[in-house]
């Protein structure tokens, strides 16, 4: 078995050069730039730097950035310059001031030009050079290069996130591969991710094996595409989550996310038979119109989805479903938009995430002519979200007088002194601090019988 704290090491080449330097991280994005937070969290630490509580108590500010819509990267521009802003009016030193993520692959060194310049860019797929570029930044002399940027995709470039750098939080993130094959064509993530390559699966066991040694009971399996895990042929996304279902003191496995073409009938039939998988998948359906679809280059129609929607609740007991819409895609009629509707009501998600349609610089899509005008695209949005609403009001009020099991997750905002819990198959509720007597904790396994419904989450009687 492959020792990946081993392996670590030695990209990491640890000379505790960091000694003194606090270090803050903002995280922006999906979770798999929490996860590559925490994995930058443990090398730098490794090195000797420490961890800033905020951007005033920092040295070194690195932002983790997300590329997926343009108003994602003009939210970080600006919050350069409002950091810089920030500590001036705080009488703070200047911090050196990192970006790192998808943002920093995308744009590279034209990220060190202009008012909101920053010292350092560290694409995805480079952060093990981070010590040594911010050991060099420190020291700068005269003759120093001021600022750094390393950027492009390696395939030996697979990080771990130690288990002491995780929130306490119920749910331990854990990256299985990264970037995708997939040319989805409105998508950024190919560019900026780079190519689909795994983690082998004796170093993904072996980094739970060693979170469930420091308490870890739930992991969630992390990938731009995990149902398309493949480890050298051999072994596909179902074999995986077998394996990973054998480790002892091992609870709950969930993961994030799945491409529709690769959720294949023995993957569900392997998610309804091992009770360690929660029955929820996400499936992003982008559009329910075959046109679009096409146009898209999702590889799936609309019948072939609603197809393996019908046999995972055949083959998954209780399972749940969330997805991902995109309106106003270019070209996308009246009647496409209806079929997409149309899909909505046929698998009731629990929930969705919808988008209007906005090109990204550089990707396929943005050759096509963007022909649905901004206010057709609000018009379609505000009824996908409405009629979602529907869908999910009508299904939340049948749980009501039902008693739902979850375990508890975080606080909750609303009540004071109430936990958030969630069901296996995703849905979350709300129990007051005293419901099984004597306190509740993170982890706490509970139930609750269901009196009503606030947005996504049900209410208790306690
Ligand atoms: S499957 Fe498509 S949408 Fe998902 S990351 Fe790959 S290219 Fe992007």
């Amino acid at each position: 078995m492959a020792d990946f704290h081993s392996e670590l090491k030695s990209i990491a080449q640890p000379s505790k050069d960091g000694q003194g330097c606090k270090v803050f991280i903002e995280t922006y994005g999906c979770q798999m730039n929490v996860y590559d937070s925490q994995a930058i969290d443990g090398l730098l630490d490794k090195d000797g730097f420490d961890r800033a509580r905020d951007v005033f108590d920092a040295d070194v500010i690195l932002l983790n950035t997300c590329s997926v819509r343009e108003l994602a990267e003009h939210k970080i521009t600006s919050r350069v310059g409002e950091i810089r802003q920030q500590r001036v009016d705080a009488d703070a030193p200047p911090a050196i001031i990192g970006i790192c993520g998808c943002m920093a692959e995308r744009l590279g060194i034209e990220l060190q030009k202009g008012k909101n310049r920053v010292d350092l860019v560290v694409g995805v797929d480079n952060y093990d050079k981070l010590p040594g570029m911010l050991t060099h930044l420190m020291g700068k002399g005269k003759n120093q290069k001021r600022r750094h940027t390393a950027t492009g995709h390696r395939t030996d470039a697979h990080y771990v996130a130690p288990p002491s750098v995780y929130p306490v939080n119920n749910s331990h993130l854990v990256t299985i591969h990264k970037g995708c094959d997939y040319k989805c064509t409105y998508c950024i993530v190919p560019y900026t991710r780079g190519p689909q390559t795994e983690k082998s699966p004796e170093a993904i066991v072996q980094e739970i094996n060693t979170l469930v040694d420091s308490g870890a009971e739930e992991v969630t399996l992390l990938g731009q595409n995990v149902t398309a895990y493949h480890w050298q042929q051999e072994l596909d996304f179902a074999a995986l989550l077998e394996s990973v279902a054998e480790i002892d003191g091992l609870k709950r496995i969930r993961f994030l996310t799945g491409h529709p073409k690769d959720m294949h009938k023995h993957t569900m039939d392997v998610i309804g038979g091992l009770d360690k998988v929660c029955p929820w998948l996400h499936l992003p359906i982008q559009s329910g119109s075959n046109a679009v679809l096409r146009r898209m280059k999702r590889l799936y129609k609309q019948d072939e989805y609603l197809n393996m929607v019908d046999y995972a609740k055949k083959v998954i007991p209780g399972v749940t479903f969330s997805t991902d819409i995109i309106v106003g895609f270019p070209g996308e009629t009246e009647e496409d938009f209806q079929a997409t509707l149309e899909v909505l009501r046929l698998v009731k998600y629990d929930q969705i995430f919808s988008f209007k349609y906005s090109v990204r610089p550089g990707v396929p899509a943005a050759k096509l002519n963007d022909n649905v005008s901004l206010d057709e695209k609000k018009r379609r949005l505000a009824e996908v979200i409405k009629l979602q609403d529907e869908i999910w009001l009508a299904e939340a009020e049948e749980q009501v007088g039902k008693t739902l099991e979850g375990i508890v997750e975080s606080a909750a905002k609303h009540p004071k002194d109430s936990w958030r819990v969630r069901t296996a198959n995703n849905r979350k509720f709300v129990v007051s601090n005293s419901h099984q007597g004597n306190g509740l904790k993170i982890g706490d396994s509970v139930s609750a019988k269901i009196t009503g419904i606030a947005s996504t989450t049900f209410l208790t009687g306690d």
